[in-house]
């Protein structure tokens, strides 16, 4: 494709410019988020979302891509907030986030039925708003790719073909079962150069990661700051690959999240004490030029890869 949809509207692919292609500005557990609203501070949630948005514009950031779907409390309005007060480009996305099961209505109707939902969130908008999805999303995590789980993979393959915009997940390394990811959508006739197989920096085996990279599809090395593998490790690996010469197949960010409901506060502080908006830039990107990344090697992946993933031929 050519243009992406953002929060508010087409653009360019080539206006996408400096990209963090893999953060959210709000998690919210959707069944607290209905029928407890009361536990919310929304103007504070918006004002953490905010204050995140507006550091990483200090750093040159232009575009954010935020994979927060059904199952994680997507909110189109707060994210068109967010995008009007600053002028940064949002990207949203649509699919099913689950580990295990989906709800019974999608239970009881078929693949297709649910890719035509994903399908309106990206050709006529979402949640009854005109604003459209640009990419899909989808979740594979330790259980493996359940009944339901393959159900959601097909579906947003399916949307994917008849869409255009790329799928990028969440995977768990440790099964390997971003292989198994790529199976299916490959199964349903996707382009790889339309896939990223997220959290892949969760590894560090080698072997794992270039079979991922064989298939053609783009690896997210994408939670820096969070999850199972400490930073220099996540480094790494990074730096292997790279030196393999895989630097237009890899994407860097931080799957960092300005508020998360799953959690209280103080024990992500406590749990993931560098995680921030700003880490990639500040510390992280810095830190692989000292190891002898070039600039336009950090060029292309936080620039073009963007670019080629969503404007992929
Ligand atoms: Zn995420």
């Amino acid at each position: 494709m050519t243009y992406v949809n953002t929060i508010s509207g087409k653009i360019d692919v080539n206006d996408l410019g400096l990209t963090l292609v893999h953060e959210h500005l709000i998690i919210r557990s959707e069944i607290i988020k209905d029928q407890f609203p009361h536990l919310y501070d929304e103007e504070n949630l918006y004002k953490k979302a905010l204050d995140a948005v507006k550091s990483v514009q200090k750093q040159g950031v232009k575009t954010i891509c935020d994979p927060t779907i059904a199952g994680m409390g997507r909110d189109v309005k707060f994210l068109e907030r967010i995008a009007n007060e600053t002028g940064i480009q949002i990207v949203t996305a649509t699919g099913y986030y689950s580990f295990n099961e989906i709800p019974m209505h999608f239970q009881t109707h078929d693949i297709d039925y649910l890719a035509e939902a994903f399908i309106r969130d990206i050709e006529v908008g979402i949640q009854n708003t005109t604003i459209k999805a640009g990419f899909l999303k989808c979740a594979t995590e330790d259980q493996g790719v359940t009944p339901d789980v393959e159900k959601v993979l097909r579906a947003v393959a399916r949307a994917q073909k008849r869409t255009g915009v790329p799928i990028m997940t969440h995977s768990h390394p440790a099964s390997e079962n971003g292989l198994k990811q790529l199976e299916i959508f490959l199964e349903e006739g996707v382009n790889p150069k339309a896939i990223m197989i997220g959290h892949s920096g969760d590894t560090t085996d080698l072997t794992y990661i270039q079979k991922l990279l064989d298939s053609g599809a783009f690896i997210g090395m994408d939670r820096y700051g969070q999850g199972p593998l400490p930073y220099p490790e996540r480094n790494e690996t990074l730096l292997k690959v790279l030196k393999q010469g895989n630097t237009n197949r890899v994407f860097l960010s931080q799957d960092y999240c300005c508020s998360i409901d799953w959690y209280p506060d103080e024990m992500v502080k406590e749990m993931l004490p560098e995680w921030s908006m700003t880490f990639l830039l500040d510390e992280v990107i810095p830190t692989l030029q000292k190891e002898g990344i070039t600039d336009e090697q950090i060029h292309t992946i936080m620039y073009d890869n963007v670019q080629n993933w969503f404007g992929y031929k």
